[in-house]
């Protein structure tokens, strides 16, 4: 008989936020930020950015933005955002590689797993 798999906490929840929080963080480069990596929605050069995504993810994930009260579609949305980032860092020659254990895959299994489940 199939176990049917728990829906995941929020903590569990808020815990998959952190590795694509800290990948973002460590590949924007803020020196040409003039907001501090604070998107501003009527600035025309947060608009034009090309590290909006990253900017507008964090600035909604941030640890001072209160993650726990998001509600789960919140949470589906940003994780959803947040896999596909993860994905796009993957290089060709790596989406060959069978049942990897670098910390992107470990972190996409996961992630997969959790999204696939009905909450
Ligand atoms: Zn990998």
């Amino acid at each position: 008989m199939a176990e049917v798999a728990a829906a995941p906490t929020v903590a569990e929840l808020v815990e998959l936020l952190n590795y694509p929080r800290n990948k973002m963080r460590d590949n924007m480069d803020v020196r040409f930020c003039p907001h501090a990596v604070f998107y501003n929605p009527v600035d025309e050069r947060c608009i034009y950015c090309h590290q909006g995504m990253e900017c507008k993810w964090l600035n909604h994930n941030d640890e001072l933005v209160a993650v726990e009260r998001k509600s789960m579609k919140e949470f589906r949305r940003e994780l959803t955002l947040a896999c596909d980032y993860v994905e796009a860092q993957l290089t060709p020659a790596h989406l060959s590689r069978r049942a990897c254990s670098c910390d992107n895959c470990k972190w996409l299994e996961r992630v997969r797993a959790v999204l696939s489940k009905e909450w």
